[in-house]
């Protein structure tokens, strides 16, 4: 697998990781948040409930028992035996609570409760009332000189499987009437009775504005979390298809893009190089050829071409056919591949002839190379049907430095050298010089 493969493979895992590791921080942050506005909400909600049954309160005083007052009666703890009596504003939010725990069950619990209450179920009995009652004891204050700006106290609970807000806020002695009622009944001896038997301390009095009672309210969360959790996980299911369909959209438009890329890179492969012995063909060797060339004219650098022509390749053609004569070819680029160093250009240049470009090589090491290229050459062995084929070559050498008009140019002094070396009998190898005639140059 290449590199680069790997490289986009690791993008796309450290991608989906980043995604599921910031998804589930972020659904966890949610959660919280939604968590904390639920029971802020419900929070609200148990004001609601606590001032809604306080002014039940005050209208029934206000408008009923006012009323029966005006007539002569009014309202009466022992109400049942009295005629024209109702009950008193305490046993009216009683009543009240009792009314709303039947018909609101699934929604809220609310009920009047004091550790001075005589009815039992209304007394401090479960554990948040032992918690919460004296932590609104410590806000009650000696001598109110007005009302007390009282703190609700709440906490959350675990209630069959779900969780509940469990709230409680105070119920102070808003009038005159209330403190004294009240501070009677504790003189009456049903009540010391109670209050004997109860552990509570006997003698209370209140002022007004003081602590006389709570209203406690429970609120059942479980529903609005439920309602939560859906909303959260189709969220989380947009979002990753999202997500999904992102990523299936980039990994698409790459693919396409990758496989239009590799389309493009085969094009100018192809345009570039010799299909058969996979080197440089003329028209990709000039190109990279023109890059040296310009900094051999412009930086006095100096490079080697050489120019190899086999020799007398037709009468392998001819004797063995064609494919001899290709396993020759390959056989000669393999050779010359092995030759060249990591910037060597080698070529084919078409039929049997190849070139090599030597960057940065002297004239007199270009030549030693040729040399050697041609032992090389000359080595090759390949077996063909019975017979062992052997090829030989002209090596033509011409430099590319400051002077050199072109790439073509220097590729044609080369040949030219090569040509004078296939017209030796004894010379291989021929350098190109500018001071002998063309095609009479001699190493
Ligand atoms: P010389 O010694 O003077 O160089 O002559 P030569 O026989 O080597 O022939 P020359 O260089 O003049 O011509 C090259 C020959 O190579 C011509 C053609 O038949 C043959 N040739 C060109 N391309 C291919 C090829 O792709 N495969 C094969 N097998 N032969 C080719
Ligand atoms: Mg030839």
């Amino acid at each position: 697998m290449s590199y680069v493969i790997q490289q986009r493979k690791k993008i796309v895992i450290i991608l989906v990781l980043s995604f599921f590791v910031v998804g589930t921080l972020a659904i966890f942050v949610v959660r919280d948040t939604t968590q904390f506005f639920i029971e802020k909400q419900a929070e609200e909600v148990a004001k609601i409930v606590a001032t809604f049954a306080k002014t039940a309160r005050s209208v029934y005083s206000d408008v009923a028992i006012a009323k029966l007052k005006s007539d002569g009666y009014g309202s009466h703890v022992d109400s049942e035996i009295h005629e024209g009596y109702i009950p008193i504003p305490a046993q009216f939010l009683k009543e009240l609570g009792r009314a709303t725990e039947q018909n609101t069950a699934n929604l809220f619990h609310y009920r009047p409760v004091s550790r001075w209450n005589i009815e039992p179920t209304q007394g401090l009995s479960n554990d948040f009332l032992k918690w919460a009652w004296p932590q609104l004891e410590a806000q009650d204050q000696a001598n109110p000189t007005g009302p007390i700006n009282w703190q609700p106290i709440s906490r959350i609970e675990q209630e069959n499987g779900g969780n509940v807000l469990r709230y409680l806020t105070a119920d102070s002695a808003t009038s005159a009437g209330c403190v004294a009622c009240h501070n009677h009944y504790e003189t009456t001896e049903n009540v010391k009775k109670f209050r004997e038997q109860a552990g509570t301390p006997l003698g209370k009095s209140w002022k007004q504005h003081q602590l006389l009672g709570a209203l406690e309210i429970t609120i059942p969360l479980s529903r609005i979390e439920q309602v939560a959790e859906e909303q959260l996980n189709r969220a989380v299911l947009w979002i990753s298809a999202i997500f999904i369909g992102c990523l299936a959209l980039i990994g698409g438009v790459y693919f396409f893009n990758a496989r239009l890329h590799r389309n493009l890179e085969n094009l100018s492969w192809e345009a570039n190089h010799d299909s058969m012995t996979e080197l440089l063909n003329r028209r990709g060797f000039e190109r990279e050829a023109e890059v040296l060339w310009e900094e051999a004219t412009s930086g006095h650098k100096e490079h080697t071409l050489l120019f190899l022509d086999l020799d007398k390749f037709k009468a392998i053609n001819d004797t063995y056919g064609h494919h001899a004569g290709d396993a020759i070819l390959k056989a000669v680029a393999a050779q010359l591949s092995s030759e060249r160093r990591e910037y060597d250009l080698v070529a084919r240049l078409g039929g049997d002839e190849f070139a090599m470009l030597l960057p940065y090589c002297s004239f007199d090491v270009g030549e030693l190379v040729g040399k050697r290229v041609l032992q090389k050459i000359e080595s090759i062995r390949v077996d063909w049907q019975d017979s062992v084929l052997t090829v030989g070559a002209s090596i033509g050498l011409a430099r590319m430095d400051e002077n050199s008009q072109s790439v073509q140019k220097v590729i044609e002094q080369a040949d030219t050298a090569s040509y004078l070396a296939k017209k030796s009998s004894d010379n291989k190898v021929v350098a190109y010089s500018d001071t002998l005639n063309s095609r009479e140059s001699s190493v």
